[in-house]
């Protein structure tokens, strides 16, 4: 169901810009000189309908969040991780409204998850995939949407929280990685019966994750010298999303980044393109108002450094999944807000950022906490950062957001 031409938005005219889907057409066009970047858009677009359509031919997938330590465990248990943000991001205003009225959700709750609820709803008795992985470190509203979704009759599996606080090192930690392997057997159980793993299978799932961590980053560093070859929509969902879960798809996924690298390493340094760049380090999810990344192109912003810039391999030296529960805790997604600071601190460092952009969704009453105390910790060091808010909502992001991204880095240029 790859992308063709006669789909291509004409971005001339903003109000044919409807969905993310259009974002994701429009910035196939604008990549046109390159083929990998082209197969890497298709495989995003493609992503949740090809899981779907498969699982309905017979291959076994299950919704997850799909950004950490699901991905690998699943592939080597031969299921497909889906990831419901992924699917959430198909929502529209009437999901929303089925997680506030039908749901019940507070109106002020993320809409993240309201769209994903609604559209969980929409997929009720329709034979597509019906089992949900759920972390329950998460957040308190996935929580709750996966309580009402297990009583609508979703097979639901929420697993311990694996949480790691600031101070949480020597023995603690310990235990913390004998919980999360014990989850992992736990997990392995209601897939698939058997308390056990395929250690050989995890090994080459570890493997991959190794191969793909040294591609990505070959990517981050041919980016420094070619900011503006792969756009920040383009990146952003590459490096966030496809990172983690290969967008269902494995093998074409890594045959796309090594088709990246060659054409990167072989393109001439555009001197003109390195004097004009604002490297920019995104300190947020991955934002779903694709806009917000539109506004940093046009404005001369390249976002080179991401919050989950890879930074650590999975260790090869202990048996993989007890390697797996570690890369969790020593990578820092399962923990305080500290550990993710440190890795933005050595973005700035590494790529001599002049800003930073803080990016959240209205109502998680967690990540804004993160951000703000990030936003004191840089501004006091001297970083400029911008802290945005916006929503998990389809469609083009508000004006006000647009605006405020404008002129931050206009700001910047001007400060050179
Ligand atoms: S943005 Fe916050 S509230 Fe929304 S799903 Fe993520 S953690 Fe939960």
């Amino acid at each position: 169901m790859s992308l063709n031409a006669a789909e291509i938005v004409d971005y001339t005219d903003p109000e044919t810009i409807a969905t993310q889907r259009d974002y994701v057409l429009y910035s196939k066009q604008v990549h046109s000189y390159s083929p990998a970047i082209q197969k890497i858009l298709d495989l995003i677009n493609d992503y949740v309908p090809d899981a779907e359509a498969a699982f309905r031919a017979g291959a076994p997938a299950i919704w997850t969040g799909g950004y950490s330590w699901e991905p690998p465990f699943l592939y080597s248990l031969g299921i497909t991780p889906v990831s419901y943000q992924e699917m959430g991001r198909y929502g529209f205003r009437e999901d929303m409204l089925v997680a506030e009225d039908y749901y019940q959700f507070p109106v002020e709750t993320c809409s993240m998850v309201k769209c994903a609820v609604g559209q969980w709803h929409k997929r009720l008795n329709t034979g597509t995939i019906n089992r949900i992985l759920g972390s329950a470190s998460s957040c308190e509203p996935f929580n709750l949407a996966w309580e009402v979704l297990r009583k609508e009759g979703y097979d639901v599996f929420t697993n311990e929280v694996l949480y790691r606080g600031p101070s949480v090192n020597g023995e603690r930690l310990e235990q913390l990685v004998q919980l999360m392997m014990e989850n992992l057997l736990d997990i392995a159980e209601w897939l698939t019966g058997k308390r056990e793993i395929d250690e050989a299978a995890l090994r080459r799932e570890l493997d991959r994750k190794n191969r793909l961590l040294v591609k990505f980053k070959r990517i981050l560093e041919l980016r420094l010298s070619h900011p503006f070859y792969m756009k920040t929509l383009a990146i952003i969902l590459t490096l966030n999303v496809g990172l983690n879960n290969y967008f269902g798809k494995p093998e074409p996924f890594e045959a796309a980044i090594d088709e990246l690298i060659e054409e990167l390493e072989k393109r001439p340094i555009n001197q003109e393109e390195l004097k004009r760049v604002v490297p920019l380090v995104w300190a947020g999810g991955t934002g779903q108002e694709f806009g917000v990344y539109e506004a940093i192109d046009l404005a001369g912003g390249a976002l080179l450094g991401l919050r989950g810039t890879p930074f650590k391999l999975v260790r090869e030296d202990i048996p993989p999944l007890e390697a797996l529960a570690r890369y969790l805790y020593e990578n820092g997604r399962a923990g305080a807000g500290v550990f993710t600071r440190d890795i933005i601190e050595s973005e700035v460092e590494r790529l001599k950022a002049k800003g930073i952009i803080l990016y959240g969704y209205i109502g998680c009453s967690f990540a804004s906490v993160d951000r703000e105390m990030w936003r004191r910790y840089f501004h006091a060091k001297g970083h400029p950062c911008l802290n945005l808010e916006g929503t998990f909502q389809t469609g083009l992001p508000s004006g006000q957001v647009l605006t405020r991204i404008k002129a931050f880095v206009e700001m910047l240029l001007a400060d050179r």
